[in-house]
């Protein structure tokens, strides 16, 4: 084992993170905890964990559910094609492999939604097979270790990145060692400026001895988020209210209310309501502003209450109460909307 395995290593046996997808490893609770880990937090992850494995257990369960299921259960960790994908995994988990994932990085590279990270962090830890998981994470450990100082975007240093650590995988404990580097780059190399004194490879690296560490890892800068302008309505038909299950690729799969590009007039509101629901509604009353953040743009939203007596909308629309609504998965961008609705629902 190289030194610098060894030296991780040992900080990783007293300083490791106890997280729940660690204390039972399984190939099914890896998958699912590093689906979960993708863009978000491990506070945040470990919750909707916890309820992921309690509501499905294995993967037959996950294939038995219905996708509105794992989405419900999804809701507020973003990201939602990542639960279809795993759905639809499992679903080919059953069909290829009869309910066991495969052993080997390359297999499960096979899979639905699982890419070359996922893959080797679940055979790594679950098989032990001596493979890198090169996340965001080790990408900085690595190319502040060893100095690298080009684009770590361009292809040919993402390999050399990927080279650098197959060559310190140590075949004795390749998952505890890719989760070690996980945790160093969460816990202590972390972006900006880490922290040296305390890392267990400062002997070792190239970085902190040329003093930039805190300039790598090198990545060019990213565009500034896209600012989108919505007219979000709660229409109102009785007690029920309109929505719309999304179909495009940003928050596919979960609830919706109407939504009109840009911040039409008060007066021309109806109209885009209209064209976009197929029901005439009374002139919409104004509730507030919310606003959403996602990865590469941000939803800047005003939004409104009107009321229709027309309950036949163009299809994909369909009405729910307040209560019905509970159950549906609705993304994190529409909490201002839903927080509306049922005060609005209350008032009554
Ligand atoms: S010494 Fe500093 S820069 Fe180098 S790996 Fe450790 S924390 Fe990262």
């Amino acid at each position: 084992m190289r030194p610098e395995a060894e030296k991780l290593l040992r900080w990783y046996d007293a300083e490791h993170r106890r997280l729940p997808w660690r204390t039972h490893p399984s190939a099914y609770g890896t998958w699912v905890s590093e689906t979960m880990l993708q863009q978000t937090r491990v506070e945040t992850v470990i919750g909707y964990y916890l309820r992921f494995l309690d509501a499905f257990p294995d993967v037959a369960a996950l294939a038995r559910a219905e996708e509105a299921q794992v989405l419900k259960l999804w809701e507020g960790l973003g990201y939602y094609a990542r639960a279809c994908n795993l759905h639809r995994g499992a679903r080919q988990v059953m069909t290829l492999y009869g309910g066991s994932l495969p052993r080997t990085s390359d297999e499960l590279k096979t899979i639905h939604g699982i890419g070359p990270y996922t893959a080797a962090a679940i055979a790594s830890i679950a098989f032990g097979e001596p493979v890198p998981a090169v996340d965001g994470n080790a990408l900085r450990v690595i190319s502040r270790l060893r100095g690298i100082r080009e684009n770590v975007r361009a292809a040919a240093v993402a390999k050399l990145i990927d080279a650098e650590a197959a060559a310190l995988v140590p075949p004795e404990r390749p998952g505890d060692f890719n989760q070690a580097v996980m945790d160093l780059g969460a816990r202590v190399c972390v972006p900006g400026t880490p922290d040296c004194d305390a890392c267990p490879l400062r002997a070792d690296c190239a970085a902190l001895k040329a003093g930039i560490a805190e300039e790598l890892p090198c990545v060019p800068k990213k565009k500034p988020p896209l600012t989108q302008q919505w007219t979000v309505a709660l229409i109102r038909c009785g007690d029920r209210w309109l929505m719309r299950q999304r179909t495009e690729s940003l928050l596919r799969g979960l609830w919706v209310f109407p939504m009109v590009e840009g911040r039409p007039e008060q007066s021309s509101l109806p109209d885009a309501l209209e064209r976009l629901t197929g029901l005439r509604v009374s002139p919409p009353s104004e509730l507030g502003e919310a606003r959403h953040v996602f990865t590469h743009r941000v939803w800047e939203m005003k939004l409104c209450a009107a009321q229709t007596e027309d309950s036949q909308p163009k299809e994909g629309w369909r009405f729910f109460t307040a209560e019905q609504l509970r159950a549906l998965a609705v993304p994190t961008a529409m909490r201002g909307a839903v927080k509306a609705l049922y005060q609005l629902a209350d008032d009554r």
